[in-house]
């Protein structure tokens, strides 16, 4: 049986840099430092929650593009093929009109995230509704949204590296809801 080629979240980074990410992998330092620049996750656990959160940076940045119909967490969709939220337009019929719906998917994995990373993949998803491709136009509209984009990408990046390498995850769900045990 083949197995699968693990992904390689840092293709496109220079050599040395992720050299430097594999080093403190493998010296156990990476938890530490990443944890300590984002000590908290973040507290949008619903797809209620995950609504507002998307409508207010749409609100604040792309007030004209077309709204979105539906917005949710999905468990289905897999780091492991690189997708960590999608965009999509489904077309319907509608009153005898075709009408394109959006829709906007976030990976369950970003509930256990600092609010930052999550910011970063809604960025991304939103900054799709008007740059199909990853071109020099859309990582400007996602520089404008969020100013700190290609650090937040690159970190992000970084720590599914960890996870693959068998890191334990930084932060969780439930971090914050129950009272520390004394
Ligand atoms: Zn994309």
């Amino acid at each position: 049986m083949l197995s699968k080629p693990r992904p390689n979240y840092l293709a496109g980074y220079s050599p040395s840099l992720v050299a430097q990410v594999n080093q403190a992998i493998q010296q156990g330092t990476f938890g530490a430092l990443l944890k300590s620049r984002y000590p908290l996750a973040h507290k949008v656990r619903t797809d209620g929650a995950l609504y507002e959160f998307v409508s207010a940076l749409k609100n604040q940045h792309l007030r004209n593009t077309q709204s979105l119909s539906r917005i949710e967490f999905d468990s289905k969709l897999q780091t492991l093929r690189n997708a960590l939220g999608t965009h999509t337009t489904i077309s319907r019929v509608q009153g005898g009109k075709l009408k394109a719906k959006r829709e906007l998917r976030v990976a369950s994995l970003f509930k256990e995230m600092p609010e930052a990373f999550l910011r970063m993949i809604v960025v991304h998803e939103l900054a799709h509704l008007k740059e199909r491709e990853h071109n020099k136009a859309f990582y400007q509209l996602c520089r404008h949204m969020e100013p700190e984009y290609a650090q937040l990408e690159f970190e992000l990046r970084a720590y599914l590296t960890y996870l693959d390498a068998g890191g334990v995850p930084l932060w969780s769900a439930t971090e914050g809801i129950n009272p520390p045990v004394i």
